[in-house]
């Protein structure tokens, strides 16, 4: 199965994940755990561009340097692993663009989301965890933890209200391959209702 997490800066997604990662593996599963950007090594130097050179970059541009990061790591690392059977942990995936570069960007919510489904040929999660974290508190959060916050600090407020509304809006846009959480919760109340989707999935 392939699970994603998404959400803005700060919501948690990388803890949840290795949460997740963790559960599973103790359960004898076999894990991938990967991201975007920057799942692959080529996606890495795409990661590079992207958060080192934004500004710089035009959106269409950015919007095809996240679908092609995501098209070489989906060919390359995601579909061999599903293949195989083991279960795909992803820290952020195509959501992230429609939010980002569709909202964010105001390339628009149909034109990226078809670009990444060229991209991936179609791929969908089974699951979607969508940690929905006022973008003011994720702030404050990244801050008091001396994390970077790429784009909390790059963006202005309204951007990141657009990204969070997006995120919201894909959610009740297909309410099955989402679970939306609450990122104000405890991260253990977060994994507990993580796990019990994941169960219920594998069973
Ligand atoms: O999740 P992670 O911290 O790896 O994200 C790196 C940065 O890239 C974040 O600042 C995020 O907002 C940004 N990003 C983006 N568009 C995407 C994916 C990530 O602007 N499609
Ligand atoms: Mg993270």
């Amino acid at each position: 199965i392939f699970v994603t997490f998404e959400g803005g800066d700060g919501v948690g997604k990388t803890t949840q994940a290795s949460l997740l990662e963790a559960w599973l593996t103790d359960a004898g599963r076999t894990v991938v755990r990967t991201r975007e950007p920057g799942g692959t090594e080529v996606g890495v130097l795409i990661r590079d561009i992207v958060l080192h050179h934004r500004g710089e970059v035009s959106p269409r541009a950015e919007a095809l340097l996240y679908a092609a990061d995501r098209a070489h790591h989906i060919e390359t690392v995601v579909r061999p692993a599903l293949a195989r059977g083991d279960v795909v942990i992803q820290d952020r995936y195509l959501d992230s663009s429609v939010a980002y570069q569709g909202a964010g960007r105001v390339l628009g919510r149909d034109e990226v989301r078809q670009l990444s489904l060229w991209a991936t040929e179609g791929l969908l999660p089974d699951l979607t965890v969508l940690l929905d974290l006022d973008p003011v508190t994720a702030r404050a959060r990244l801050d008091a933890d001396d994390k970077p916050f790429d784009r909390l600090e790059a963006e202005k407020e309204s951007f990141h209200a657009r990204v969070r509304e997006e995120f919201l809006a894909l959610a009740a846009a297909e309410p099955a391959r989402f679970l939306v959480l609450d990122a104000a919760q405890p991260p253990t109340e977060l994994a507990a209702a993580v796990r019990d989707r994941v169960a219920a999935l594998l069973a």
